[in-house]
């Protein structure tokens, strides 16, 4: 049955619902926000009320952290309910002018942040960057994802990992600027059939190349490769899993040292929804020097940073204290010295909210390759 002649009740398995509670009483966006997923997902049974429910500003709440699919007892996926509202309002036209612009750049660009598609390599300027051809084998087939190949403030991912592979040897290949998103945001912007256009065309793309694997920067492309592109002919791994194998085999070697507290924030789309944990903490470990802290509420139970689910493109209404907000007063509590995270989202973020409490003189956000790349031997 496709998507589209299926009823709500049937394309998310409401009627499996015992309305336990368990998503909403886990939603980490409940105490900044109106967002109750349990009564949608409750009301959403009723097809009279799907207009009603599409209009309700709650469901631009979402953060699609996973965390409520992650405690749903059934197997549910309750925030999907959301996403499939967000679906009717994006079909009727009456969006956000900053999410038709992202999505709009999506489709002719392929990126959200209305960047030239043209420029999409450019911060591989003075490196010695292998490129792949399709056809000619190669291990890993790295996927630089839409924010971190533009945004100034995390390039430095991308650049250092450059620098670590050439060092180690280790057989790679990126992508020119054919690359094209992987639709995440799209995803969870609720723009189904741009979606499918993505996940039809990504695949016939990463098809023709002869790679082992592919290796993405970010995890949002991490989890959504894996999720949501059946077809993909090679495995997709997140690049933590790739430096711990070689952290492993003793490849990795590091100058210097780093006597610093260092508390990990596990991304909702590496940990949560890829299941990620160990692998960027052995990393961090490695650090000479460096003591590796834990959050109270870590792993599953790690709190989101907002910048999932489209947020990055959606105001959120509420005047609450932000959760990434919370995140950082958490780490300042700990005494941690460094904020260390794995996804392009959780460094903007929680720099923002570092820099709007006044702590960057005692504290620092920094993805694990920035930390890293300070220790590559030259
Ligand atoms: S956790 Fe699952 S079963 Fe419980 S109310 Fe939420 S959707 Fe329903
Ligand atoms: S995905 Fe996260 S923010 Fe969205 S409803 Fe579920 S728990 Fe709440």
């Amino acid at each position: 049955m496709s998507a589209e002649s299926q009823t709500f009740t049937e394309r998310y398995d409401l009627l499996g619902c015992i309305q336990c509670g368990r998503c909403t009483g886990g939603c980490p966006v409940t105490v900044r926000a109106n967002l109750n997923v349990r009564r949608f997902v409750n009301d959403a049974y009723y097809e009279e009320k799907l207009d009603e429910l599409a209009r309700q500003a709650e469901i631009w709440d979402c953060t699609a952290c996973h965390t409520c699919a992650v405690r749903c007892p059934k197997g549910l996926k309750p925030l999907e309910v959301l996403l499939g509202l967000r679906a009717m309002i994006i079909e009727s036209g009456k969006v956000e002018p900053t999410v038709r612009d992202a999505l709009q750049s999506v489709l002719l660009e392929g990126n959200p942040w209305e960047k030239s598609r043209a420029a999409r390599s450019d911060w591989m300027e003075g490196l010695d960057v292998k490129i792949a051809e399709p056809g000619v084998p190669v291990e890993n087939l790295f996927f630089v994802c839409c924010t971190i190949a533009y945004d100034p403030r995390v390039q430095a991912i991308a650049k250092n990992i450059v620098r670590l592979l050439n060092k180690t040897g280790v057989d790679y290949a990126f992508l020119d600027d054919s690359e094209t998103c992987c639709g995440s945001e799209v995803y969870t912007l609720g723009e189904e059939g741009l979606f499918e256009m993505l996940v039809e065309d990504n695949t016939e793309y990463f098809n023709e190349y002869s790679a082992k694997r592919i290796v993405t920067l970010s995890p949002h492309c991490f989890t959504t490769y894996n999720v949501h592109y059946p077809d993909l002919n090679k495995p997709v791994i997140h690049y933590t899993q790739l430096l711990d194998e070689l952290l492993k085999e003793g490849k990795l070697v590091w100058k210097g040292d780093l006597p610093k507290k260092i508390v990990f924030h596990d991304p909702c789309y590496l940990g949560k929804q890829g299941g990620v944990y160990d692998e960027p903490r052995d990393l961090l470990k490695s650090i000479p020097g460096a003591e590796l802290l834990e959050f109270e509420r870590c792993r599953e139970r790690s709190l989101c940073c907002e910048g999932g689910g489209g947020k990055m493109w959606v105001e959120s209404e509420s005047k609450k204290e932000r959760l990434a907000e919370t995140r950082i007063k958490d780490a300042k509590a700990l005494g941690a010295d460094i904020v260390a995270v794995a996804c392009p989202f959780c460094v903007l973020t929680l720099e923002d909210a570092m820099k709007g409490l006044g702590y960057e003189e005692e504290m620092r956000v920094a993805e694990i390759m920035e930390l890293l790349g300070e220790f590559i031997e030259a």
